[in-house]
């Protein structure tokens, strides 16, 4: 009597990627109810509703994609060979703010899981913006996932604050949990994106629901240095100080993590992706994947969003990943193809927390499994001495193109290269679309320092405008001496040193950028304080008020990050540095405030005294009356207006 099955795939070259790496060649798979009920020789035992003869070619395990933000094939080739920090917070995270809304999800984890399908992967672990509809998308399609819902410590697309993120991934786990395809996860993004509070916050909620937390961890030299700097210790055992590991974590990247973190990551049962063509693209490192390996951790293979790699291949991410850790070891025994296979499946399938459902061909494992074709021109011949030799030709020559058919939770993705669940067409002409809207809006954008520097977050006071005039003095003790007048109330006095870069733009419409580093000075000059700001000045609007006072708009913006990120971001075409010590009085003269500026240079010219008085200004009739004031007041410093010097004091 046979036992029913729904179905029987035959004469198989059946790699389980169990851990004895059992191989049945030739050997036989049952699935019912989409699971796997038997592997083996085991045709007399079963009679199933649909027989396929496999012909000798290889079923394995679905691949597993342990890192992935699905939704991003939308966003990618949209900004290349950009740093990490340029790229993220300068394009990604703008063009996201500005596009990402919950159609936009959905079709990009649509045409992610086409593209996954097509290349061999049944289940991912993918970290977005509204998940809900990456989760829904995915089920749709059929295909396992890990689905994160992100949690920032900035607005982020479909969350206002931190708290609305945190509500919004409470609802979204609790809609999902128990689902047969999709396992909710709360992904805060990095411990540099979110706060101590956060982190808490999500490690509790994860712990609640008893959910995986997926984030992203020592990606950089950056993000390790700056956990040093501001928390005194690298980024594993500050993110243990804030209960992240009483969560079952799942950390993507790990790349600077030494041997005392990874035993750390290890105790607490975390899961770590490992992401070699992201890490690489973006000039992050290798990952010491091969010491965590001899260490046990739990280590699978991702492709990292689809804008940072910018393919969701884990052919290539796993042949890749065999290869660079051989390179770095300096030993070709490190890292083995049946080990990078492993990675690609049961490994990863561990770390990513879904290891009891899929990862391996084994009896009472979900039935997530793939069909591969060895004999293509590209693999041939074949060699039977070594049982071994298998794994080599799957890593090392075989494509994502071999994948024929896909299975998962007893579904057919795919059969003989033809998707069942998604329409390539569609998805085809939706994402040409998509595209043609950011392209316009990025030209837009690209055209105007302003609007760039309202895209990351800048220019938050406004637009505001001034008055000024600039003199070169030949004593500064005029100044101070004529300070002392009876006209003049003086109504706060600072001191400081400062350090300005100057970038200037070919159009001279653009205006001049100045990031500016203050150091506050004490009357012994010792430094009290320090800021760093960003002022977009506008070119002069009018010159007319005599023939030198200057009409300007400026935006100011707080400084959050490198003048290396502006650099990069703002590519101006020349700059110039400034650094100099001010003195700084509020005054208040014929009813009018002002602000006075003694400078006395240290780079360019240095020695060099400069006065420059301002006044902040509201209307063009306002700047004409107080440009009579200002040259009064001029007149009292002992100074008179010098119209040929530049902004910051810089030769143009
Ligand atoms: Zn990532």
């Amino acid at each position: 009597m046979r036992t029913p099955c729904d179905v029987l795939l035959t004469h198989a070259h059946v790699l389980t990627m169990d851990d004895r790496w059992t191989v049945h060649a030739p050997g036989s798979v049952a699935v019912a109810g989409g699971t796997i009920v038997a592997v083996g020789d085991i045709d007399a035992e079963y009679a199933p509703v649909e027989a396929i003869d496999c012909g000798g070619r290889v079923v394995m395990p679905g691949l597993v994609n342990a890192h992935t933000h699905a939704a991003m094939t939308l966003l990618r080739g949209l900004a290349d060979d950009l740093r990490l920090d340029v790229w993220l917070m300068g394009y990604m995270m703008p063009v996201e703010r500005a596009f990402v809304r919950p159609e936009f999800v959905a079709l990009g984890t649509k045409l992610a899981c086409a593209e996954m399908i097509r290349s061999g992967t049944t289940c991912f672990a993918d970290m977005y913006y509204f998940e809900n509809m990456a989760a829904e998308a995915a089920a749709a399609a059929g295909m396992r996932a890990l689905c994160g819902q992100t949690v920032l410590k900035f607005p982020a697309p479909d969350a206002a604050s931190f708290e609305d993120s945190l509500s919004r991934a409470r609802e979204f786990i609790a809609r999902w949990k128990g689902h047969r395809l999709i396992a909710p996860a709360i992904a805060p993004h990095a411990p540099y994106t979110c706060t101590e509070e956060i982190l808490r916050a999500c490690a509790e909620l994860a712990r609640e629901y008893d959910v995986p937390l997926h984030t992203h961890l020592a990606e950089t030299t950056f993000e390790v240095e700056q956990s040093r700097r501001e928390h005194g210790m690298p980024v594993i055992p500050w993110v243990k100080k804030q209960h992240l590991f009483d969560a079952r974590v799942l950390a993507a990247h790990c790349v600077h993590v030494d041997e005392g973190e990874m035993r750390a990551l290890k105790e607490a049962g975390a899961g770590v992706a490992h992401n070699p063509t992201s890490n690489l693209k973006l000039g992050s490192g290798v990952a010491p994947v091969a010491k965590m390996l001899e260490l046990g951790l739990a280590v699978g293979i991702g492709t990292d969003g689809p804008a940072s790699n910018n393919d969701l291949d884990m052919f290539e991410e796993m042949r890749l990943a065999a290869l660079l850790a051989k390179g770095v070891n300096g030993d070709p025994t490190t890292l083995p193809a049946r080990e990078a296979l492993a990675m690609a499946t049961r490994n990863g399938a561990r770390a990513v927390h879904l290891g009891d459902l899929t990862g391996s061909l084994e009896p009472g494992k979900r039935a997530d499994l793939i069909v591969i074709d060895l004999d293509q021109i590209h693999n041939m011949p074949r060699f039977e001495r070594d049982p071994g030799g298998v794994y080599s030709q799957i890593v090392y020559a075989g494509k994502s193109t071999d994948v024929l058919d896909v299975m998962c939770d007893g579904r057919w993705l795919m059969r003989d290269r033809k998707l069942l669940t998604l329409d390539e067409g569609d998805l085809h002409a939706a994402a040409g679309d998509v595209a043609r809207r950011i392209d316009l809006f990025l030209i837009e954008r690209e055209q105007s320092v302003l609007q760039k520097l309202i895209a990351i977050g800048g220019a938050t006071e406004g637009e505001s405008f001034e008055v000024q005039v600039k003199a070169r003095l030949v004593s500064a003790d005029d100044v101070r001496r004529g300070l002392e007048s009876d006209l003049i109330t003086v109504i706060r006095a600072v001191h400081y040193h400062q350090f300005d870069t100057y970038f200037f733009f070919d159009d001279p419409n653009q205006g001049r950028l100045r990031y500016r580093e203050d150091e506050f000075l004490d009357e012994q000059e010792n430094v009290v304080g320090a800021r760093a700001r960003l002022t977009l000045t506008g070119p002069a609007r009018e010159a007319a008020f005599g023939s030198v006072l200057l009409f300007r708009s400026r935006f100011f913006a707080p400084a959050t990050h490198s003048p290396r990120f502006y650099r990069e971001y703002f590519k101006p075409a020349r700059e110039g540095e400034v650094e100099k010590d001010r003195h700084r009085w509020l005054v208040a003269f014929r009813g009018v405030q002002f602000y006075v500026h003694l400078d006395r240079m240290l780079s360019p010219r240095a020695g060099a005294h400069f006065l420059e008085v301002k006044s902040r200004t509201w209307s063009r009739r306002d700047a004409q009356d107080k440009a009579a004031v200002i040259v009064e007041l001029l007149e009292l410093l002992g100074a008179r207006p010098d119209e040929a010097i530049e902004e910051g004091y810089v030769e143009l």
